[in-house]
């Protein structure tokens, strides 16, 4: 009986999926881990016959600023395919489930495809998934034991890693083939720097000698554990075949027994392709079912440089699936550069694979929006003040040398018939292989029917947000007032002030979110020197949207970078920003020296861990250790001190100053004095500190965390934050110029709750921000048209606030003390009930 049933669900969810698309069938589940119950009552004999509905959909369209990712949904499975810096923030923001990804495949083991692997790790165990398997390179293991060194034991998620030498995969959707490939090309050829390794003065210094080790050209061999940068993992995944759909009318019709238990062996022999005899009548399978759909494949490759062109074109593995294949391969997905898509052999290499399948290019020539929330916001907000809050640069399509329209190769136009709308195909011209450019958000169908689907792909159009906001009650009128208050005054660019400049590149805490990315701030001290404080997943992306082509020149202003202390909302951008600015560096014909970085020594654990197992980093680094530049420390070695002194020189500083903060162990707040006389604070994450009061005296202006709203002391103490008015508070006792308020909650997605303590002397801040001291009056006037743009947000938070004061009250009346349940930022909320809250993920959220 359980396989008739079984049949009825199946076809009622293609019903579905056919008829509303599988879009609209993602509605959010109430128990994010139903699926794993469902399975395991299942049981392990459970054979599904098929998936009805997968599609593959880009998550990163391979643009400099997102990475390359790729999402692949079944109704039974889910998985993503790389995961860059901001891959679970695009996640977020564009509703794709993570409760779901118990299986993460990675290319290579190269920051840009594993740098948001320890946030995504912590969120999913925030969702109360049990077990999550990492395959590909076998450095993995190495790269989640490196991410303990500052996120604690990751209990209550079982991580495994499944190394591209274990047998091959198989679940309800699919069976995946790991294919190690390995580049032609030796390590000297592929490291131009061949500089010494250093971290800074006295370190010991690594050999890397692993990676000099031979392999087998054919790329069967296995090397000794440790980094290599010569391998990159290919997968290919085939569907199961889907078994026929029993037609329950015909059988009727048939006269076969239809609702007893007779049928079940009836309906496994047909769907089997086996005939059946009834009654003494001979019934062919065809006659009660629908024939079987193929296992079909597809195919997801990085070729990262020509080094591994050949290692690919003549792969055995690959081979089987082109010409004769044993599955036809339906999709091809190539990360790669436009350099390798050119070379001939490679192009050769994608006709092979036949004119029936596709061929999706994730690369840096995507010109996909894919932050939309973010360009929103920014668009709406600089109608206040373009200046303060400048327009996000949109990626422009670069010029593609080989994909210039040519008359005898006219585009192609492939016609999807869900959207209605026209795809445009690129023409190669000397393979004539067509390619679909990737973008945020395109989907590719692969069953019930093979089609590109466009209905779900951004579209960012800035009159849109604009007319939204305009239409909002007050807010013209605002503005206008605003405009009218802040007009007399000359522009800093008219009275010289124009550096120090302050940009906000991340002013959220604990996870990236849509609206608010998390801390980062860069403060240029001049046209052509900037300082970098702290640094969170997804600082390089969050630079590329706001300086667009500019980014490599800002990249090489870049004097130092300050770690206030080792949550990952912190540091987790560093190494992007490190391995961007060596790009950068060579892109603008400068040599790269070592960036020195202001961080808590145990910052260089995870560094030294990441560089020795899986990629080289240290050369980029020199670590000055923080606590060095507490007032009255002892320097320890002449090298340190000629590092520091270099750092002033370089950036004009009289003084860089860190203190102890009240936070974590090892937290620090810093204090620049430029010899201009300009003195800005930075306060990292703490509760409101003496220390910090005692070194930021007389501040020009303070940049203070101000995670939660006033209200929440307790919560505060509990999670070493502070609240906006201890904040305020703060930069008072201080006799600060000015105070900006950052590392706001996520629960406060848009704009925080503005306190009563709110002066002319403090701002908040907000992702994308560019303020500078002359900035002051006009930006504490800003509150009005805030308060006018976000009127619905904040009411809905006031709301809050009073429900939970009401809980509050009716809490202590009942027991007789103050002191209950809060609301939850959104992260929480989605944590199960009856997960007990490990203290580890107090920790997370304590970020
Ligand atoms: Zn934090
Ligand atoms: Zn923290």
């Amino acid at each position: 009986m359980w396989a008739f049933r079984s049949v009825l669900l199946l076809r009622s969810a293609a019903g579905r999926a056919m008829s509303q698309g599988p879009a609209r069938r993602q509605r959010p589940p109430k128990d994010p881990l139903r699926h794993l119950r469902t399975r395991e009552k299942r049981g392990a004999a459970w054979e599904p016959g098929g998936p009805n509905t997968v599609y593959l959909q880009v998550v990163a369209a391979g643009g400099r600023d997102v990475g390359a990712a790729l999402y692949v949904f079944s109704e039974y499975n889910r998985y993503l395919f790389n995961c860059g810096e901001g891959v679970q923030r695009l996640m977020q923001e564009h509703k794709l489930k993570v409760a779901r990804l118990d299986n993460i495949f990675l290319t290579r083991m190269h920051w840009c495809n594993v740098g948001g692997l320890c946030g995504m790790i912590l969120t999913l165990k925030e969702t109360g998934l049990p077990k999550c398997v990492l395959s590909g390179p076998p450095q993995l293991e190495k790269y989640l034991e490196a991410i303990k060194t500052f996120s604690g034991p990751l209990k209550g998620i079982d991580l495994a890693v499944r190394p591209h030498s274990a047998p091959e995969y198989k679940d309800e959707t699919m069976t995946v083939f790991q294919i190690p490939i390995y580049s032609e090309q030796t390590r000297g050829e592929r490291q131009p720097s061949q500089s010494p390794e250093r971290l800074s003065p006295g370190q010991s210094s690594d050999s890397g000698s692993t990676e000099n080790e031979q392999h087998l050209a054919d790329g069967v061999g296995q090397r000794k554990r440790g980094r290599d940068p010569s391998l990159v993992v290919a997968f290919v995944c085939k569907l199961h075949v889907k078994k026929g759909n029993f037609l329950v009318l015909k059988a009727k019709e048939l006269g076969l027994p239809v609702g007893t238990a007779a049928i079940a062996p009836i309906i496994a022999a047909v769907k089997d392709g086996r005939s059946v005899t009834y009654e003494g009548r001979e019934i062919l399978p065809e006659e009660i079912c629908t024939p079987p759909d193929p296992g079909l494949a597809f195919v997801v490759v990085e070729c990262p440089d020509e080094g591994f062109i050949r290692p690919v074109c003549e792969n055995a593995t690959f081979k089987r699936y082109q010409g004769n294949a044993e599955a036809p391969v339906a999709l091809v997905v190539h990360m790669a550069p436009e350099r390798v898509l050119a070379d001939s052999r490679y192009q050769q290499w994608m006709e092979r694979f036949g004119p029936a399948a596709q061929h999706l290019v994730l690369n840096e020539s995507c010109s996909s929006v894919h932050n939309l929330r973010s360009h929103k916001i920014q668009t709406q907000l600089s109608l206040i003040h373009p200046d303060i809050f400048p327009p996000l640069a949109t990626p422009c399509r670069q010029v593609v040398p080989h994909t210039v329209p040519q008359p005898s190769l006219a585009p192609r136009l492939g016609f999807s018939p869900r959207s209605g709308v026209c795809l445009f195909q690129e023409e190669v011209p000397a393979s004539r292989v067509p390619t679909v450019r990737g973008e945020c958000l395109l989907k590719y169908q692969l069953r019930p029917r093979r089609e590109w689907q466009r209905d779900a792909v951004i579209n960012c159009n800035p009159e849109e947000f604009i007319a939204e906001a305009l239409e909002l009650p007050n807010f013209q009128e605002s503005v206008q007032e605003y405009r009218k208050a802040v007009r007399d005054g000359p522009t800093p660019a008219e009275n010289g002030s124009q550096y120090p400049e302050i940009v906000f590149l991340g002013t959220g805490s604990a996870i990236p979110m849509k609206i608010r990315n998390v801390s980062a701030t860069l403060v240029n001290i001049s046209p052509d020197r900037s300082l970098l404080l702290d640094c969170g997943e997804g600082t390089f992306g969050q630079l590329c949207r706001h300086y667009g082509d500019e980014v490599d020149r800002v990249l090489g202003t870049l004097a130092a970078v300050f770690v206030s202390h080792l949550h990952a909302d912190h540091h987790t951008g560093l190494l992007n920003i490190l391995l961007q600015r060596e790009r950068a560096l060579a892109s603008l014909g400068r040599p790269c020296h070592p960036l020195p970085v202001v961080a808590p020594t145990q910052l260089r654990a995870w560094l030294q861990q990441y560089h020795h197992q899986c990629q080289r980093i240290l050369h980029h680094v020199s670590l000055i250790p923080a606590k060095c530049l507490q007032k009255g420390a002892e320097v320890p070695s002449p090298e340190v001190e000629r590092l520091i002194g270099s750092l002033l020189e370089a950036c004009d500083l009289g003084e860089f100053q860190t203190c102890l903060v009240r936070h974590c162990k090892h937290a620090f707040g810093c204090a620049l004095v430029h010899t201009s006389g300009w003195k800005l604070v930075y306060s990292g994450d703490t509760m409101p500190c003496e220390a910090l009061v005692q070194m930021g005296k007389d501040a020009t202006l303070l940049i203070h965390e101000a995670t939660l709203e006033d209200g929440l002391e307790e919560e505060a103490v509990e999670k070493t934050h502070s609240t906006t008015s201890q904040a305020i508070g703060v930069g008072v006792r201080m006799n600060a110029g000015f105070t900006m308020l950052t590392h706001f909650s996520q629960r406060y997605a848009k704009v925080p709750l503005f306190s009563p303590g709110f002066n002319d002397k403090v701002g908040i801040a907000f992702d994308h921000m560019k303020v500078c001291f002359g900035d002051s009056a006009t930006v504490s006037k800003l509150i009005a048209p805030l308060q006018a743009l976000f009127a619905g947000d904040i009411e809905e938070m006031e709301g809050r606030r009073e429900k939970r004061g009401v809980r509050l009250a009716r809490a202590a009346l009942l027991s007789g003390e103050v002191g209950g349940p809060e609301d939850g930022a959104p992260q929480q909320k989605r944590a199960l009930p009856e997960q007990p809250q490990s203290p580890q993920s107090k920790k997370v959220r304590a970020q």
